[in-house]
Parts: structure tokens; C-alpha cells; sequence
């Protein structure tokens, strides 16, 4: 069977509107497409939330900065539609950016200061690319359930502040990062890496765990370990934007360990930007 693939709002709310009458419930798993095993995992979970899991494929031109990846990120909404409607997902939602962004669109969506920090002090404006759009493909596809990645823990956390904040009705849903086997955290942007920096791509996801032993073991102070750390991932050949110890809601930054605390990392191998992050507990 074809995936069924939506382009226009008619065609999406026409389907919905069916769904909703019957008294199903829909999940929403947004994506920019390039589905892996990661984004499969997603889908696969949504299906146990809701009786209709839609899938947006949408490469979201505000969420990158003038020097990002925008124009070479992948794109295949063939086989992505293949892949996401071989997980379950009943609907995939591809709009064209000039139906979600039309010459007149002018409004911004900005989450404050959980948008300034970690990744945001490196990408400014990306957060508000995020909201603005997580807020729209909310509003048009209206699930009971929006399933996201702890992939993108910072992403996470400031869908959550948006949907309380404005009142949008959704359960926001996270789901743990899924990884290759030596540990690299599954993500569209592995494929830039050549051999060797895919050699040094699992050190990211060891280093973090050896923090965390390092904290839990109360030897070192977390600035000491993180310190430790910068300098290890640095003689790997990264260049950290951040390597932080943050609350598990706020991202405020911590000095020590706590419930819920979490260690987020975002460093440069080359010209790719991985990020990664574990829970301290
Ligand atoms: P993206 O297409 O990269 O914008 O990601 C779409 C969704 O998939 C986001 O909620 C991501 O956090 C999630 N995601 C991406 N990579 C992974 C992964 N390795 N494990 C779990 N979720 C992921």
C-alpha cells in the first residue's frame, strides 16, 4: 500500500477530522525527514499513545542559522514515507515551506531564557525556528500526543515550556535517545562524518558516561570532571561548544549532583555538529 501523504492542510484536516469523529486518538511524531532507526523508535512509541500516529516531514528553514546545513540536508520523502509508514504511522504531513511560511508571516515564537543557553548560544534564533514551527504543526494537526526525541534534550524542554505556556492541549511525550551499538546517539547529520571522525563520534557518548561515574563517584568536584572531560574530548580532535551539568527541567546550569540532573554535550567534529546528553542518575 502507497504511504498516504498529505502536501496541503485541506488534505490533512479532511483526514483528521474523520479520525477525531470517530473518537480516535492522534499522535503527532515531527520530524525533518532523513528517518533512521531513531525516528522509527518515535513512531513505533506513539503507536502505544494513540490509535493514529501522523508524522510531519518538514526541513524547517528558521530553525538554521545563515551558515548552517539547510540547502544539504537530506531529503527524501519517498523513502522516508516508506519508512515512517512501515513503523505504523498512518498519515505523513510534508507542507511546503510557503504553505507554513507565506510572504506575510511575521510572528515569532520565543521561549526566553531556556532558548539563550547551551545550544542557543551557538545558534541564536534556532529555538525560536523550533517553537514557532512545533507550534504551528500543533495547532494544524491538533494531537492529543506529540512524541519527541531526549535526543534533542534542550528541544525537549523548551516544547514543554511553549505548550504550557500557551495553553497548547498536548501531551508532551520524550523518548530516550537510541544509539548505535558502540553508542553514537542515531542522527541525520551522521552521515557527514567521514571514517575517521566516525572512528571518534562514540567518544562524545563514553565521555559522557565517564563524567557521570566521575561525579557520582563524589572524587572530583563536576566542574574538575567536566574540566577532565573538555580536555579528553579535545585531544579526540573535537572542539566543544558546551559540555554542562544542567537541570533536568530548567537547564539551569548545577555545581552538583542533584535528582534529575542531566549532562548535555554539543562539539564539532570537522564540520559536523553533534550533540548528546545522558540523565546523571
Ligand atoms: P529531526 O528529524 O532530527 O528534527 O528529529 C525529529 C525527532 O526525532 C526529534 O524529536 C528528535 O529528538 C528525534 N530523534 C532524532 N534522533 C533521535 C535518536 N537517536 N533517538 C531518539 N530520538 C531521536
Amino acid at each position: 500500500m502507497q504511504p498516504f501523504i498529505a502536501t496541503h492542510i485541506e488534505a490533512l484536516q479532511q483526514t483528521l477530522l474523520g479520525i477525531v469523529q470517530k473518537g480516535q486518538r492522534v499522535a503527532l511524531v515531527p520530524t525533518m525527514g532523513a528517518l533512521h532507526q531513531g525516528h522509527l523508535a518515535l513512531i513505533d512509541h506513539a503507536k502505544t499513545l494513540a490509535d493514529i500516529v501522523v508524522v510531519s516531514i518538514f526541513v524547517n528553514p528558521t530553525q538554521f542559522g545563515p551558515n548552517e546545513d539547510f540547502n544539504k540536508y537530506p531529503r527524501n520523502l519517498e523513502q522516508d514515507a516508506k519508512l515512517a509508514q512501515s513503523s505504523g504511522a498512518t498519515l505523513i504531513y510534508a507542507p511546503a515551506v510557503e504553505d507554513l511560511y507565506p510572504d506575510d508571516f511575521s510572528t515569532n515564537v520565543s521561549a526566553g531564557p531556556i532558548t539563550q543557553i547551551l545550544c542557543g548560544q551557538f545558534r541564536p534564533g534556532h529555538f525560536d525556528g523550533v517553537a514557532t514551527i512545533v507550534s504551528k504543526l500543533l495547532l494544524r494537526v491538533l494531537p492529543h500526543v506529540a512524541v519527541f526525541g531526549e535526543k534533542d534534550y534542550q528541544q525537549l524542554c523548551v516544547i514543554r515550556r511553549v505548550t504550557d505556556d500557551l495553553d497548547i492541549p498536548v501531551d508532551i511525550v520524550g523518548f530516550p535517545t537510541v544509539r548505535e551499538a558502540d553508542g553514537l546517539a542515531l542522527s541525520s547529520r551522521n552521515r557527514y562524518l567521514n571514517d575517521e571522525q566516525r572512528n571518534i563520534a562514540p567518544k562524545l557518548h563514553e565521555t559522557l558516561q565517564f563524567v557521570k561515574n566521575d561525579i557520582l563517584s563524589g572524587k572530583h568536584s563536576v566542574q574538575d570532571s567536566i574540566n577532565a572531560a573538555v580536555s579528553t574530548l579535545s585531544n579526540y580532535g573535537y572542539r566543544l561548544d558546551y559540555l554542562a551539568l544542567c537541570d533536568g527541567q530548567t537547564l539551569a546550569p548545577l555545581n552538583r549532583a542533584q535528582e534529575d540532573a542531566r549532562l548535555l554535550v554539543a562539539a564539532w567534529l570537522g564540520d559536523t555538529r553533534l550533540i548528546d546528553n545522558i540523565p546523571l542518575e
